[in-house]
């Protein structure tokens, strides 16, 4: 169902993004590292399930894992590859593999990373390759003590020498996956390892329309050419929401009660995120309020959090709006700066 509100977990249940997926396909057959990137809601995690149902590897949820505990311990870790291991040998036998995992059997606290990785390498050597995938992977810098520098390392020593595993890392906040992996930093592990890197967008108008159409078509329900287009002025192109909408819709069978319902839910998450932002600093969410109200160049930013008595001296404000980039908040472009999501305007509101 297109409009089931859970990331989609097979190819036919996900909606165009034939192109995304062909080159996640490409990119992993050719890289021993590939990035999958997008804001929250784009459909990464949808994407890579698809890609996991026909292909042999597993997949760590980062952030349910960082989640448990405010940070990522690697007894978890191990834990999780245990339990996500024993899925696997269901979906391997599929493909008529018959595995004798180790590392299953193994006290998670005595277990060495290095070893399961090198475990699963063997996996590949059967399987042709094998895919381990870490879905919101900035989160993976709260591993360990030493800001993940431990997982660095093995992964660059998985992409030197374990020719048959794949890594695959997914972001929503882009530039902090980036900083956190440092390929282009002498001082981290894997400096110079050239990855490769898909980006997800959200759809462009047209394709919107096409995919509430086609979810509506779907649930044999008849919704007005005009009711399409208002959903798609006000929700934009990200199908997080328009599923949302589209569910929301079928449950209460009008456009304006169906959107306000959505607006409502989208509402709730996105406070949810912008709590998490405010503890790190208010002045984000100050920053968040002068673009939404169109105050979108620097210096119209600052005077509007001087006047809200958050007086920011220049270089912290270039800091603070350099990592409101990077978590995917805000976009720039030729110095303006712009809400990557149409309805966080709508939260601040
Ligand atoms: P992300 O991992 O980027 O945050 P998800 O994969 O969780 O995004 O997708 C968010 C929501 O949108 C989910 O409910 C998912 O079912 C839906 N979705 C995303 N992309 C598509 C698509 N191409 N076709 C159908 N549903 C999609
Ligand atoms: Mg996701």
């Amino acid at each position: 169902m297109l409009f089931d509100l859970r990331p989609k977990s097979r190819r036919e249940e996900i909606f165009d993004r034939d192109e995304e997926f062909r080159e996640l396909e490409r990119s992993i057959e050719r890289y021993p590292l590939t990035l999958l990137l997008g804001i929250r809601r784009v459909g990464k995690s949808s994407l890579l399930r698809a890609y996991l149902s026909e292909n042999p590897g597993i997949l760590i949820d980062c952030r349910e894992l960082y989640a448990e505990s405010g940070h990522i311990a690697r007894e978890d870790l191990v834990r999780e590859l245990q339990s996500k291991g024993i899925l696997m040998q269901r979906v391997l036998s599929k493909f008529r593999l018959k595995l004798n995992l180790r590392f299953l059997e193994v006290e998670p606290r005595g277990a060495s990373l290095r070893e399961i990785f090198r475990e699963l390498n063997e996996v590949g050597e059967k399987t042709g390759r094998f895919i381990i995938a870490f879905d919101e992977a900035q989160y993976l810098r709260f591993y360990g003590s030493r800001g993940g520098k431990e997982l660095l390392a093995l992964f660059a020593h998985a992409y030197d020498s374990l020719p048959n595993l794949r890594i695959v890392l997914t972001g929503s906040e882009v530039g902090l996956l980036h900083d956190f992996l440092g390929i282009g930093d002498y001082g981290s592990p894997l400096y110079g390892r050239v990855g490769g890197e898909v980006y997800v967008r959200p759809f462009d108008g047209e394709t919107s329309k096409a995919f509430l159409k086609a979810g509506f078509k779907e649930a044999g329900v008849e919704v007005s050419e005009e009711d399409i287009e208002k959903a798609v002025s006000v929700l934009d192109g990200i199908p997080g929401w328009l599923v949302l909408f589209g569910a929301k819709y079928l449950e209460k069978g009008s456009f304006q009660e169906a959107m306000n319902a959505t607006l409502e839910v989208a509402k709730g998450l996105i406070f949810g995120e912008l709590s998490e932002l405010e503890k790190r600093s208010r002045r984000y969410i100050g920053i968040l309020r002068a673009i939404a109200m169109g105050y979108n160049r620097w210096s119209l930013i600052r005077d509007y959090l001087e006047l809200k008595k958050m007086r920011t001296p220049e270089p912290r404000l270039h800091e603070l709006l350099k990592n409101l980039k990077k978590m995917g908040w805000v976009e720039e472009k030729n110095g303006e700066y712009s809400l990557t999501d149409p309805l966080v305007k709508l939260a601040l509101e």
